[in-house]
């Protein structure tokens, strides 16, 4: 229904500019015109695409002078796929002398759609670097550029057209350059240049002091030179920016505090993160660290008696792993069974999706592939089946 009315919305233009030709065209030239309008409008409502493009190119060959109506057709034809048609249809148009402003801003709009479209982007930059300067058109030649941009990976140029379209309308823009800051810092960290990594990740911060992603990147950066505190600091950011993300930091987070000899701080931390949160990957890294310092009935304690009121699909493989190890595969084969099904199920399952359009993923997309959304794929939380009681 939606795309129906924005298919709608030039034709109802259309309309107006037929009621103001009204009187001068004459009775008879304009009931002819309005019933070939309302056919048109008949098939587009039944979802006849093909018919109503018929129609309206039929009106748009009778009269040439007729914007709405060529800006219509070259709508529907990009709506369709037939760029190429849309492209003709809007480039004519522009090409009139008689265009009032108005009409030609939007022709010049909608040619720059159907650049986009064709995926010529030098060619849909240049139109609508020429509407920035039109305040009717301003936020949306912005914010198609900036969507150019990024498709471009020309984050600085993102960034500045950001910070425009943020002057302008008065949103903020802060959460997408605190990633395209991070996108430049990624850049210079695979051309070795760190220090200049760590300004890009701190102009994120300032931009966006919950951007998790930067948090997690300084965090990477610190542990590579050896600087696992700074390190541990970067990472527990995190938990207080976006719990979402906290499964994310608990494996590099028991690195850190193994390289400094502190398991012992270490299963404590976790301990107390798992109190709050009792997610699949925390049980599993808990589990681990238990196995690892108090040996294995710690960790199949902790691992019965959490999976009773927390069950999880990876804390189950926890429990049949240690189960195996300590030989009981051979008195119950079933466990060697349920060891490879779980592994198998966790291998296919997707571990995140977007909270915006709920595109599903096996790895972290700080842009959402489907919905071009940025922070808005979040970890899932690990097949937990929470009780009832
Ligand atoms: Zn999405």
């Amino acid at each position: 229904m939606i795309d129906l009315l924005w298919l709608l919305l030039p034709i109802a233009a259309a309309s107006g500019w037929w009621a103001a030709q009204y009187r001068s065209t004459g009775r008879v030239g304009s009931f002819v015109r309005n019933a070939e309008y309302f056919k048109g409008l008949n098939y587009l409502i039944d979802d006849k695409p093909d018919q109503a493009i018929e129609v309206f190119t039929r009106m748009a060959d009778v009269d040439r002078d007729t914007a709405e109506i060529h800006l219509a057709l070259g709508n529907l034809f990009r709506r369709r796929g037939e760029v190429d048609r849309a492209i003709h249809v809007h480039g004519s148009l522009i090409a009139r002398a008689n265009l009032t402003a108005d009409q030609r801003y939007r022709a010049t709009l909608e040619l720059g759609e159907d650049y986009l479209r064709a995926g010529l982007f030098d060619r849909a930059e240049a139109l609508l670097r020429d509407l920035v300067d039109q305040p009717a058109h301003t936020e949306i030649a912005l914010s198609r550029l900036i969507y150019i941009f990024q498709q471009e990976k020309d984050w600085r140029q993102a960034m500045t057209y950001c910070d425009r379209l943020e002057d302008i309308s008065g949103e903020s823009q802060r959460r997408q350059t605190a990633h395209f800051c991070c996108e430049l810092a990624e850049e210079a960290i695979r051309q070795q240049q760190e220090a200049e990594a760590r300004a890009w990740l701190q102009d994120a911060l300032a931009r966006d002091p919950n951007c998790t992603r930067a948090s997690l990147l300084l965090g990477r950066l610190a542990m590579r030179a050896g600087h696992h505190q700074a390190a541990i600091v970067a990472f527990q950011a995190v938990e207080r920016q976006d719990r979402g993300y906290l499964s994310e930091v608990i494996a590099p987070l028991g690195q850190c505090y193994g390289a400094l000899g502190r398991l012992d701080e270490w299963i404590a931390c976790l301990r107390e993160i798992q109190e709050r949160d009792h997610g699949a990957r925390i049980t599993d890294a808990l589990a681990e660290w238990l196995l690892r310092q108090e040996g294995e009935d710690a960790a199949l304690r902790f691992l019965e008696h959490e999976l009773r009121n927390y069950p999880t699909l990876l804390g189950l493989r926890r429990l049949v792993e240690l189960k195996l190890a300590r030989g009981e595969g051979a008195k119950h084969a079933d466990l060697q069974a349920l060891h490879c099904i779980s592994t198998q199920m966790l291998n296919s399952a997707a571990r995140y999706r977007c909270d915006h359009c709920g595109f599903v993923a096996k790895s972290l997309h700080w842009c959402c592939p489907s919905c071009q959304q940025w922070n808005t794929s979040k970890p899932l939380p690990d097949l937990v089946m929470k009780t009832s009681a």
